[in-house]
């Protein structure tokens, strides 16, 4: 089993409540490489925690083993504030009822504060560079304060990943194929990743308009990397992306243990786990985020997807239907169709959609003209 078991409490929001993070941690505390694990931070999102269920007994051998040089942590729901959200017999967990939104969206955005930390303490030592500003993440993630139960959470992941060396935030889509968004300055750390995952995009922005958990891990050192480009400053140092474990139904112990196996041989070809790992198959090209062209509804209606995650499709290809049941069937039965050509890796459940919904998402090999703003959307 885990070497420690942690559990983080949470202020508590009200009188008799009182929630906890819970946190493996296998190898040696503070050792490197360190490795940040999480699932769920969308707490209705539930493919990423049974993937840390089967992976964990993995990392407790390989650390029975002596297989770990450094540190792995491991938080399988990183949202138990989310988790409480059942309304209507329904999880609901995607936003926080406080207010404060998204739960991952808006993690403080350190690039300002920390280009200004550095500025002349930066040298032409690598490792050294690599020490000082991990050192004032750190300092910068203690001086800030929070109030709310939900701030505090994000507060508390991004103090237990931001040192880190290598970050995932597993992820789903309603209905998908696995997908992963990353950095386009990390495209071929996680190509790796995406091959032994078979994923079907891998999606890349260097700021996707929003500050979702990876991003705010990984840009602040991207703007140290352009603002001062005569200093050493390692691309690896912190690697980190969001994993798309395909749809919120895809919960089964067979694919989450290859998922597990997966992420288990990837992290030892990063060299997290001692040991040669098995090379990997069906490479994944990465594409631009901003080449994903939404598939909308222009009103209103029963929306009837025909084509399946993961399918290439044509610009034009027909890929689900927009219904209103209450006009007669040839006026209420509208096509809707791919903007581009390229892999339809997620799409909207079948369901009553809004006047401008995303309902089915193509991946292109090219940025579309014009696509610029939030390009992760909401959904
Ligand atoms: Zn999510």
């Amino acid at each position: 089993m885990a070497r420690t078991i942690e559990r983080i409490v949470l202020p508590s929001p009200s009188p008799g409540t009182e929630r906890h993070l819970v946190v493996h941690r296998f190898g040696r505390k503070g050792a490197r490489p360190r490795v940040w694990l999480q699932a769920a931070i969308h707490a209705d999102e539930l493919p990423g925690p049974l993937v840390l269920h089967h992976l964990m007994p993995k990392l407790a051998e390989a650390d029975r083993n002596g297989q770990i040089p450094g540190e792995i942590m491991v938080a399988p729901f990183a949202n138990p504030v989310g988790l409480t959200q059942v309304v209507g017999s329904v999880l609901q967990g995607r936003y926080a009822l406080d207010g404060s939104g998204n739960f991952n969206r808006g993690f403080l955005d350190l690039r300002d504060a920390l280009e200004e930390a550095m500025a002349g303490k930066l040298g032409n030592d690598a490792a050294a560079n690599v020490t000082a500003i991990r050192a004032t993440i750190e300092a910068l993630l203690a001086e800030h304060k929070a109030d709310d139960e939900s701030a505090i959470l994000k507060l508390t992941l991004h103090r237990l990943a931001a040192t880190a060396d290598i970050a995932l935030d597993l992820h789903c889509d309603d209905q998908a194929a696995l997908h992963i968004y990353c950095g386009p300055r990390q495209a071929v750390a996680f190509a790796d990743l995406a091959a032994r995952l078979g994923a079907a995009a891998l999606l890349t922005a260097g700021d996707s308009g929003d500050t979702p958990f990876d991003e705010a891990l990984t840009r602040p050192w991207w703007r140290l990397m352009e603002r001062y480009q005569d200093k050493p400053i390692p691309n690896d140092a912190m690697i980190s992306c969001t994993v798309e474990l395909r749809g919120r139904a895809d919960i089964d112990d067979a694919t989450a243990q290859r998922d597990a196996d997966g992420i288990f041989d990837w992290l030892q070809a990063r060299g997290a786990i001692s040991g040669k790992a098995p090379p990997a198959v069906a490479p994944c090209p990465a594409t631009p985020l901003d080449g994903v062209g939404p598939v909308r509804t222009p009103h209103a209606g029963l929306w009837v997807p025909c084509v399946e995650p993961g399918t290439r499709v044509t610009a034009g290809q027909i890929v689900g239907h927009l219904i209103d049941p209450m006009l007669p069937a040839d006026a209420g039965r509208l096509a809707l169709k791919a903007p581009v050509a390229g892999t339809m890796f997620a799409r909207m459940r079948p369901d009553l959609a809004k006047a401008g919904d995303r309902v089915a998402k193509v991946a292109s090999p090219q940025s579309i003209p014009g696509r610029r703003g939030k390009l992760l959307g909401d959904r």
